[in-house]
């Protein structure tokens, strides 16, 4: 059976290359570019204010060995990729960048963003870790008004209430959208591949809802069809796999490769490079746009916060929603706050859903794929 591809824009398979493309369109008409690190990198103020931005997390092996001329070997592999990168010199995305805005969320990235403020303006805004407290809401608004601030100084540039607010609802629609078409996953067997779910995100993710919006409806006329015409992805009983934990791209995108070859299919990527950027919603018409930012930022469940008790709960929706027949954690390594809170999310999903769970430690190199294999088909086999 052959699949006619999604997007077919000649960059399936290579979402790096398509999103360098949309910031070469961008730069080339004069916008100005700014380097984000993560998923609560506050996307509609930056949007609101005419500023393009472009994620410099970086999923590659190639620059390791360079980032370990400075930094430790053991260190996660992100951060090293991300910042072998800068030191080489080879990373068109940092090159575009004008300026970073980082945010202080696990030890490495805060000591990587020292090194990158010596090369490159750079606003590290302090993330609240505790999100429950009463305070973490306000304070977080008032470092997104300070980067609002800070944007404004290096750019020349500026926002309103009503242009927020604009943004903050285009991106509700964005989000809808995107949850419309990680759904399709849902539908047993699954009409859409963990590579084209990817391709989507990476555009997506930078993009504005006013561009990528009508972009994704006709994604979704698209899966519609393949629905209509009964076409779907591996097999009626491949192993269904939810995939969460650290951002997955690049080099790292072995593990969803070794989960199809063993007959597996992913289902959920459940990480900030898949689903977790388009979930839950900004308040509308709150009158304070920003605190309306800052709330659903701080929802993000990354392992960096204490106690993180939203990723379990959002983990079960996607069970009770995708209906994996395992959970797979994938924990970089040396991303300490990720392989900790492990031990947690096994539990949940075994006591819990009854799921089969497997943790995958491992980093960007091809050395341990062999072993990935033997023990994923041994997952699979034990169900
Ligand atoms: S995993 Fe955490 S630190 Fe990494 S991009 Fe996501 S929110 Fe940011
Ligand atoms: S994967 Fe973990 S250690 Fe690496 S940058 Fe993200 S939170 Fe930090």
């Amino acid at each position: 059976m052959t699949i006619v591809p999604l997007m077919d824009d000649g960059y399936d398979g290579v979402p790096a290359k398509r999103v360098l493309n949309y910031l070469q369109v961008h730069k080339e008409k004069g916008d100005p570019i700014v380097g984000v690190y993560c998923a609560y990198a506050p996307m509609e103020l930056i949007q609101s204010m005419g500023i393009v931005p472009a994620s410099l997390c970086a999923f590659s092996k190639i620059p390791i060995e360079t980032a370990e001329t400075i930094l430790p070997a053991n260190l996660c592999p992100l951060i090293k990729s991300s910042y072998g990168f800068i030191l080489e010199g080879t990373c068109p995305f940092f090159a575009m960048a004008q300026a970073i805005i980082a945010e202080t969320t696990c030890d490495g990235k805060k000591k990587m963003f020292e090194l990158i403020s010596e090369v490159k303006t750079t606003f590290v805004m302090d993330l609240p870790q505790v999100p429950d407290q009463i305070e973490a809401v306000q304070n977080w608004k008032k470092m997104i008004l300070k980067v609002q601030k800070f944007l404004e100084e290096t750019f020349n540039c500026s926002t309103s209430d009503e242009k927020i607010e604009s943004a903050l609802k285009s991106s509700n629609r964005k989000n809808e959208l995107m949850q419309k078409i990680f759904a399709y996953a849902s539908i047993k067997p699954s009409v859409i591949s963990w590579q084209e779910m990817y391709d989507i995100a990476f555009l997506a993710q930078p993009s504005t809802g006013q561009e990528i919006n009508p972009v994704l409806e006709q994604l979704i006329d698209k899966l519609d069809k393949r629905v209509k015409d009964g076409i779907y992805f591996g097999k009626p009983d491949s192993v269904r796999v939810l995939v969460t934990g650290c951002p997955i791209g690049g080099d790292a995108t072995k593990i969803f490769k070794v989960i199809e070859e063993s007959g597996g299919i992913v289902v959920a990527p459940d990480s900030c490079t898949g689903m977790k950027a388009f979930m839950g919603r900004f308040d509308e018409n709150t009158g304070d746009p920003i605190a309306a930012m800052a709330d659903r930022y701080l929802k993000i469940p990354c392992s960096c916060m204490t106690p993180n008790t939203k990723r379990l709960e959002d983990l079960s929706l996607l069970i009770d929603k995708f209906k994996p027949d395992v959970v797979i954690d994938f924990v970089l390594q040396a991303c300490h706050s990720y392989n900790v809170e492990s031990y947690k999310v096994g539990n949940h999903v075994t006591n819990n859903h009854l799921l089969p769970f497997l943790k995958i430690e491992t980093d960007y190199s091809d050395g341990d794929i062999g072993q990935l294999k033997t023990r994923i088909e041994a997952l699979f086999e034990s169900i």
